[in-house]
């Protein structure tokens, strides 16, 4: 019997004693933990099921649509009373059962990536549809992670008429770092005592304290006036040209407005006109601003914002200013991350299959990468590094007690963060085994803060104090100002059809692997091996601040 059939056994044995314990009087955390995991398990094909579902539908920010009904209609079949459209944003949820003291939250996005079109398990690109988005990070194996907690929560909670509510949100868009501030500012977040967010990973861990970089979204806009390009240019006022002066003032910047390590600002162009021969009336550029701290983000703005207005006066055009969203570090809460600590240590690395082992080594020796196989144990708590990336969830831990667990969903090896090759693993055995791993620590964690007073006192007085250290906090987002949900519509409509072929229904009663008649681990054709390797890399240039991406 391996350790996984004695946990099961011993989960069956206590779903008995659990009857008994309630005659005797009330059962022990471990008890109730080791209920909670029998659920889970009992669940976790249906979760897998639901992950691969939401992989395919490959949808990206402000467009989960699908990944949205879905996740509706699972835990309103479960007896969530669930809103969704909350905060202004059409696929943002909040869903609730229970009611009183202590409310806990679970909280995660679902947002997929442009251009991370990519089937599972195959190991060269090999995209459903050519351009098309997809889950190029694994944020697809986030909400299956909370709805097998939350459900597995509610069951134990109604046995045992626990008290206090189950919060559970989905914040779409991480991407565009556009959803969680505008969550918060909603007040959405007012009543939780505790709130924990997952993260695909290749481990399963838990940090605390800063994980990484504010940031402000903001696009310029540029009006000039159009005109014949050849006949009468002088007639006209270019757009683009102000869009092109601005950015070279940016890059101009870049030397002297900040130290490199400590800030990073991008831009694209949405918007430079139509085609050459007409001058352009309209132009925008949409900036990331990201650094350490959020004076440094506020500093780099208000430079910006001067070359923006240079801008705007040498190409005798007008501009205007729209901040998107925007976010201070994420800062994870101490107390909260050693109560999730002690569960993942409970809980341990999942049972990894020679399959799934065979599967992850062909695909680190296909991506050129370290061929290291599967982690089979939990990362040792730490405080966190202050990573260049950023999140929308900065926001919601400068305003509840908040950490987020690392899910061991997916592989070390890819090519790049934001990329096809970091799809191929997340709708496969081992991002389910990571998910049910994850949905185990998530509720053993939330027995623990349901039932033991003393434990949410002090976590609530150790967030206080955690407070204390730094500036008060303050949304950069402008009053009145609403989410930018357009963005992505085109994108989605563009590929939305094409994807459509490809998508799972979970309860077809196929597996995801049998509706695209794929085996598993892969056959590996001697020619795959190391082809993907082959691809454009990012140069391996050492930098201190490489750490988790976003
Ligand atoms: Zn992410
Ligand atoms: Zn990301």
């Amino acid at each position: 019997m391996n350790t996984f059939m004695k946990n099961f056994a011993f989960g069956a044995a206590f779903l008995l004693l659990g009857q008994v314990s309630v005659a005797l009087g009330a059962p022990s955390a471990a008890q109730l933990k080791r209920e909670a995991f029998a659920v889970v398990d009992t669940n976790a094909d249906r979760m897998g099921r639901l992950n691969d579902a939401i992989f395919s539908y490959s949808e990206i920010g402000f467009q989960e649509v699908k990944t949205i009904a879905l996740v509706r209609k699972t835990l309103e079949s479960a007896g969530f009373t669930v809103q969704t459209g909350v905060a202004g944003m059409p696929t943002a949820y909040m869903a609730r059962y229970g009611s009183g003291s202590p409310v806990i939250g679970l909280m995660s996005d679902y947002d997929g990536i442009p251009g991370g079109s990519q089937k599972p398990t195959s190991l060269v690109h090999d995209p459903f549809v050519p351009g098309g988005p997809g889950h190029g990070e694994g944020h697809n194996t986030h909400q299956p992670t909370l709805m097998g907690a939350a459900i597995a929560m509610k069951e134990i909670k109604d046995k045992f008429r626990l008290p206090g509510t189950i919060v559970v949100y989905g914040g779409p868009a991480e991407e565009l770092v556009a959803s969680r501030g505008y969550m918060t500012n909603a007040g959405l977040f007012k009543d939780i005592d505790a709130l924990m967010d997952v993260h695909v990973s290749d481990k399963f861990g838990v940090t605390y304290g800063l994980n990484n970089f504010a940031n402000v979204s903001v696009q310029w806009s540029f009006k000039g006036a159009t005109a014949h390009s050849a006949g009468n240019p002088w007639r006209g006022r270019s757009a683009l040209d102000g869009v092109e002066l601005m950015d070279a003032g940016v890059n101009a910047m870049r030397e002297h407005g900040y130290n490199p390590d400590d800030a990073r600002v991008h831009y694209v162009i949405p918007d430079g006109g139509k085609q050459p021969n007409v001058v352009p009336e309209q132009a925008s550029v949409w900036y990331y601003i990201r650094a350490k701290s959020p004076e440094l983000v506020q500093q780099i703005l208000d430079w910006t914002r001067e070359i923006a207005q240079s801008a705007a006066t040498e190409t005798h055009t007008q501009v205007t200013e729209r901040i998107l969203a925007g976010a201070w570090p994420f800062n994870g809460n101490e107390a909260l991350a050693r109560v999730v600590d002690k569960n993942i240590q409970l809980v341990g690395m999942p049972k990894w299959s020679a399959d799934d082992v065979a599967f992850v080594r062909a695909y680190q020796t296909s991506m050129g990468a370290k061929v290291e196989g599967l982690p089979t144990k939990p990362e040792a708590l730490a405080a966190d590094r202050q990573g260049s990336s950023t999140s929308d969830a900065g926001d919601i831990s400068w305003n509840v007690p908040y950490v987020r667990m690392w899910i061991p969903t997916r592989s070390s090896g890819a090519l790049a963060g934001h990329h096809w090759s970091s799809a191929i693993g997340v709708a496969t055995p081992v991002a389910h085994k990571g998910i049910a791993a994850g949905s185990k620590a998530l509720v053993a964690s939330m027995i623990d803060l349901y039932t033991d007073p003393a434990l949410l006192a002090g976590i609530k007085k150790d967030f206080a104090a955690q407070l204390a250290r730094y500036p008060k906090w303050k949304s950069f987002i402008p009053a009145g100002a609403t989410p930018p949900t357009y963005l992505n519509v085109e994108e989605m409509a563009t590929y939305r059809a094409a994807l459509e072929k490809f998508e799972y229904d979970p309860e077809s009663g196929k597996t995801y692997f049998e509706f695209l008649g794929l085996k598993y681990p892969p056959a590996v054709p001697s020619s795959a091996l190391g082809k993907a390797s082959n691809e454009p890399k990012p140069d391996k240039t050492a930098s201190s601040l490489e750490w988790h991406w976003e």
